[in-house]
């Protein structure tokens, strides 16, 4: 991701490309949400429901009130979706937020390192 150039914004994948699919074929955006059926967005013989699967799916971080102003936002992707579900908040707490800040600046400061070590092979 760091190598190319690409944003992250979104949180994950659930629900858009990835699914998880209980014994009895019920369909759900994430394997965190299919221990309630209240949760549930379809099920493989009868198709999904689009119109629950819309509110099971991550925000784009850009639309999350929280994370708009957030220096780690495209690396983070706005924290999981099913979390915030599950807590019925719309954003992760400050400390949650605090320790992706302090991830992600470690492995920027790793990234940066190995970089820089990289261009002084090349001179030698
Ligand atoms: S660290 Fe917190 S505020 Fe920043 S993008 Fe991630 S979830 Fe949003």
């Amino acid at each position: 991701m760091l190598k190319r150039h690409e944003t992250r914004n979104y949180s994950c994948g659930g629900g858009v490309g990835l699914f998880a699919i209980t014994d009895n074929g019920n369909i759900f955006s994430c394997e965190h949400l299919a221990f309630d059926e209240k949760y549930k967005i379809g099920n493989i013989s009868t198709g999904i429901n689009r119109q629950v699967l819309s509110g099971m799916q991550p925000v784009n971080v850009n639309e999350i009130e929280g994370c708009r102003s957030c220096w780690v936002r495209y690396l983070c992707g706005g924290g999981c979706f099913s979390e915030k579900i599950l807590t019925n908040l719309q954003t992760l707490s400050k400390d949650e937020c605090e320790l992706k800040k302090l991830y992600w600046n470690f492995i920027l400061s790793l990234y940066a390192e190995a970089e820089i070590e990289k261009m002084n092979f090349a001179k030698k």
